[in-house]
């Protein structure tokens, strides 16, 4: 059995949507290439590709401009309600073995790695209003819980008691998060108020993914939802294997319309899909197989137990950055994908 050589690398999305304001894109990317350095950071002194994730998405859960943690949009009551999970992948021996792809798989595809080597745990919290980083809560309800996903009031309660910030609610609202609420109240009928809130959100959703000198591989997401969205509605970005998914083939966080991702397993297909093919081909294939099945705008961002990236979306724009501990960081405004598919 071949031993494992994978290169450490983290890829960050700022979510699927409009292009927003062009008055907010230099900060947004600006917003992202800091928290991008703090994970990256932490890879290069060795830390673990859990750490790197979870560092990347709270710092951008406190960036104003971003709609995860403070900043997230408000529901129709006027109030937050935030939904984030994290999963993590890890080795159970050092190096773990390179499994060649099996036979007929597409060309170019060097191996994966063997499943049976790593142990996967996950955390999650759905609806919750009163926690400054709803990222280190999901990490808490994995670490000291012996759960998966835990809402509201039940994982605030949690929070307290595992050392997790609490803040007011209110505190988690800003200004510009309002303003919008009451410009979408003013629109008549729903689907209108939802275009607008769509056009007037731009990015917001954040999401990491990483692979660490150790193979270990992890995905974070953390959001305030969609638009427009109901009181105790639950997205994707709760659900572990829609919005989130890692395990030892890569990991994979998406953003866009969370119902469609749930449809369509998203994260949790397009890791097992690395099983046969490059992330970037995976990414690619996912989204149309989504368009296809709910016809919705949605973005993923994927990674493969060999630090290899690949991304993709439908919408109208979506941020990532790009950090490879052999070639430095990168950022990118997505172009959405073609929707014809392939000959
Ligand atoms: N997927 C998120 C949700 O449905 C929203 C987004 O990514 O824009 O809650």
């Amino acid at each position: 059995m071949a031993r494992a050589r994978n290169r450490c690398a983290l890829v960050a999305h700022g979510g699927a949507g409009s292009a927003g304001p062009g008055a907010e894109r230099a900060e947004r990317r600006r917003a992202m290439i800091a928290a991008m350095r703090l994970g990256a950071r932490v890879l290069r002194a060795n830390g673990s590709a859990l750490e790197a994730v979870v560092a990347t998405v709270a710092a951008l859960e406190d960036h104003p401009l971003f709609n995860a943690g403070y900043g997230s949009l408000l529901n129709s009551e006027g109030n937050v309600e935030m939904d984030a999970s994290v999963m993590f992948a890890e080795p159970v021996v050092d190096p773990p073995t390179l499994r060649p792809a099996s036979r007929g798989k597409r060309a170019g595809h060097t191996g994966y790695f063997n499943p049976a080597e790593y142990s996967v745990s996950a955390g999650a919290v759905a609806a919750i209003s009163r926690v400054r980083n709803p990222i280190m809560l999901a990490r808490a309800v994995m670490e000291h819980s012996p759960h998966i996903l835990m809402a509201g009031a039940g994982a605030e309660n949690f929070a307290r008691k595992s050392g997790v910030r609490l803040v007011r609610p209110e505190e988690m609202v800003t200004e510009h998060a309002r303003e919008r609420w009451r410009a979408r109240k003013q629109q008549s009928g729903m689907l209108a108020a939802q275009r607008a809130a769509r056009a007037a959100m731009g990015h917001g959703t954040v999401g990491a993914v990483a692979v660490d000198d150790r193979g270990a591989i992890a995905a974070a997401t953390s959001t305030g939802g969609v638009p427009g969205k109901l009181f105790g509605r639950v997205g994707d970005s709760a659900l572990i294997g829609a919005g989130t998914f890692a395990h030892a083939f890569g990991a994979a966080s998406a953003t866009g319309q969370g119902e469609a991702i749930i449809l369509t397993a998203l994260c949790r297909e397009a890791v097992l899909a690395l099983a046969d093919g490059s992330p970037k081909a995976v990414a690619r294939e996912v989204i149309l197989e989504m368009i296809d099945a709910t016809g919705a705008e949605a973005g993923i961002i994927l990674i493969d137990s060999r630090g290899r990236i690949g991304y993709a979306h439908n919408s109208a724009s979506m941020q990532v950055a790009r950090y490879d501990c052999a070639g430095g960081l990168r950022h990118l405004w997505l172009e959405p994908i073609a929707t014809a598919r392939r000959p």
